[in-house]
């Protein structure tokens, strides 16, 4: 089966060596009946677990009636959708799309064609500031703003007009913004970078920042949003509001894809018709899919479970270092793990996680990244971090 994949897929991944045929929750099974802890959750798209039934319910119910329209006409989900997404993040107007990489690139379109329009940047010269360490997706334009060379090399061209300052220093933000910027983005923790917290008090000086500079904060809540650190949006930890907010991943509940930029009315405003848009956006079965994960949030109950069962992962996890571990980052259900230099690769401790019956991955080098559906227990969390323990101290 490995084989035939790799005979027929492009070799764009390096997956691990397992093959997964069916998946209930916090658990995989593998074609031989295997069954794997899932402590990656599809890199945070299964927060809520695999095959929810709740999400699972609401998508056979709309695939019962209608899944596609086209923008062309109005249908019954999309309003619902949009109108019950903003009350979750505390928004005033939502522009569906599919991937997360769109969702970000809309951002992108949106904020230069706001800076054009509103804040009366000359055409053509608008800039964003993003971090270094950034990841927010893989299209041409965002890998033009990339540092990692995995990412860009053989893409170029590139496009022009994105600043690139150290991620977490705040004066280096302050003195890349000038008149011509239209926005900051940033990701609130970044998870591709091996799940790196900024310093207290960055985001809240971003803010400051972009308020200052009267250009606009925008965020991407791709893999951080939803839960994932104990709150609706990771952001909601330092107390700031962005202008726009990139999500995607978890919205589409692990059953479609489904992204969103949502932020101020005003701002997503600037689109009128024909100027952005998408075939497959904000779909019937997307947003049915897409409301029911707005209702399984609405509870509180997964940020309560995130934020409680991630304080019983991080004070497990501060106990493996020194035992095979330099250092553990992250918030909630959410860590990256420095494996100890002189021990395995990131990639040897996955494929040997694989063997203990644990699936999650490598980020770069010896960093693991451990992101458990939030459906996990307690106990089953113990059990994934007993063999992280077993792997990494050995
Ligand atoms: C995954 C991710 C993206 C890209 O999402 P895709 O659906 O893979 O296009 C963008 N930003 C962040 C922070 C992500 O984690």
């Amino acid at each position: 089966m490995v084989a035939r994949d790799e005979r027929w897929s492009a070799h764009n991944y390096h997956p691990l060596p397992v093959v997964i045929h069916e998946a209930s929750g916090a658990w995989v099974t593998d074609v031989e009946g295997r069954r794997y802890l899932d402590f990656l959750a599809g890199y945070s798209a299964l927060n809520f677990g695999h095959r929810h039934p709740a999400l699972v319910a609401a998508a056979v119910e709309q695939l019962g009636r209608v899944t596609l329209t086209s923008r062309a006409f109005h249908h019954d989900q999309l309003g619902a959708f949009c109108e019950e997404l903003a009350e979750l993040t505390g928004t005033e107007m939502v522009l569906l799309m599919n991937s997360g990489a769109e969702a970000v690139e809309s951002a992108v379109k949106v904020a230069r064609k706001w800076a054009y329009e509103v804040k009366g940047v000359p055409e053509g010269t608008a800039s964003i500031v993003v971090a270094s360490g950034n990841f927010h997706g893989r299209t041409t334009t965002i890998v033009s703003f990339s540092d990692d060379p995995d990412a860009y090399t053989g893409y170029g061209p590139f496009t022009p007009g994105f600043v690139r300052v150290p991620y977490g220093d705040a004066d280096a933000l302050a003195e890349a913004v000038d008149g011509r910027t239209a926005a900051i983005l940033l990701e609130p923790i970044q998870g591709e970078a091996g799940v790196v917290v900024p310093p207290e008090g960055y985001l809240a000086a971003a803010r400051r920042i972009a308020d200052d500079a009267g250009c606009l904060l925008v965020v991407d809540e791709i893999q951080s949003g939803l839960a994932r650190t104990g709150t609706t949006l990771a952001l909601e930890h330092d107390g700031v509001t962005a202008d726009l907010t990139a999500l995607g991943k978890a919205l589409g509940g692990g059953i479609v894809a489904v992204s969103a930029v949502v932020g101020r009315a005003d701002v997503l405003g600037v689109l009128r018709p024909g100027q952005h848009g998408s075939t497959f956006g904000g779909n019937p079965l997307a947003c049915a899919v897409g409301r029911a994960v707005v209702a399984l949030l609405r509870t509180g109950e997964m940020q309560e479970r995130s934020a409680t069962l991630g304080k019983h992962l991080h004070g497990r996890l501060a106990g493996l270092v020194g035992r095979g571990v330099d250092e553990v980052r992250g918030r909630g259900l959410w860590a990256g793990i420095d494996i100890s230099p002189g021990g395995l690769s990131g990639r040897e401790a996955a494929v040997a996680l694989v063997q203990h019956g644990v699936l999650c991955k490598e980020t770069h080098g010896s960093t693991l990244r451990i992101a458990p559906t939030l459906v996990v227990t307690e106990d089953e969390l113990d059990q994934g971090i007993d063999a992280l323990g077993e792997v990494l101290g050995a």
